[in-house]
């Protein structure tokens, strides 16, 4: 297993071209581009140009966007007037992510909260919106990635990405290893490895989200990889967190700090 090592857009503060090469130095080959969440695409593909050639420049791959999210992006909504201004908007984006030859856009099935009684009515909405999106995005060469998420928002457990994705017939799955807080990772894993397209890697305490520093919370690492290896994944293990990440310090830590960490915890030192 030689899984490659990515990072998300918005690990610095203030990123530069010589931040960026300092990322590729410690081995990171892969970025995803987390696009603004205004609910106006040519605003949103303005900065995005911006960040996408800043990134390149700096010899990185751009293999996957994460899309807008929100409650006017929320594709589960159950006003068919606004939901339909979404997916259009979103297809915009993935537009975009065709022409640049980027092959994943990470997609969140809802926004929050979603009240109990209307759960089932939404769940079914954004299935059907998921399958619109990822089959116009297939037809562009541009895989859609449902990301489990957490608290009450759709797709906070395995059972919940098996519907949203159709059993991974209509879309692949994100898995983001700090949104888990109803099922563990082992559990969620065995269910919708096979599904498992991309990664969101971050540490977290298992009470909520928290984007920290792997080996800063509860995750087993060495055996989220291990499952990941065993369900055949062969993708990009994609670090979603900020220089500011370790809850310790207030320091920064720099994207070699974080390979050597995931690569301590993980117990994958002799792998890279
Ligand atoms: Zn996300």
């Amino acid at each position: 297993m030689n899984n490659k090592l990515g990072l998300t857009s918005g690990f610095f503060k203030n990123p530069t071209k010589e931040s960026w090469e300092s990322a590729v130095a410690a081995g990171i080959t892969d970025i995803e581009l987390g696009l603004s969440h205004d609910f106006d695409t040519e605003a949103i593909l303005v900065q995005a140009e911006k960040k996408y050639d800043l990134l390149s420049s700096s010899g990185l791959v751009i293999s996957s966007i994460h899309l807008p999210f929100g409650n006017p992006w929320d594709i589960s909504m159950l006003d068919n007037l606004g939901r339909e201004a979404a997916i259009e908007k979103y297809k915009v984006l993935v537009d975009w992510a065709a022409e640049k030859g980027i092959g994943i856009a990470v997609l969140h099935a809802s926004y929050e909260p979603i009240d109990d009684e209307e759960r089932q009515q939404r769940l079914e909405t954004a299935t059907e919106s998921v399958k619109i999106l990822s089959d116009y995005a297939r037809e562009k060469g541009v895989s859609l990635a449902v990301e489990n998420l957490p608290r009450t928002c759709l797709g906070n457990c395995s059972d919940d990405m098996l519907t949203l994705t159709g059993n991974g017939r209509n879309a692949g799955i994100c898995f983001d290893a700090n949104h888990l807080l109803i099922e563990s990772h082992k559990d969620f894993l065995e269910k919708v490895g096979p599904y498992i397209i991309t990664t969101h890697f971050s540490d977290y305490d298992g009470i909520d989200e928290k984007h920290w520093l792997v080996g800063e919370g509860c995750v087993d690492w060495a055996e989220v990889v291990e499952l990941l290896r065993q369900q055949g994944y062969q993708g990009r293990f994609l670090f979603e967190l900020n220089e500011l990440a370790d809850p310790n310090t207030e320091e920064a830590f720099t994207p070699k700090d974080l390979v050597s960490r995931f690569k301590e915890v993980s117990k994958l030192h002799s792998l890279y």
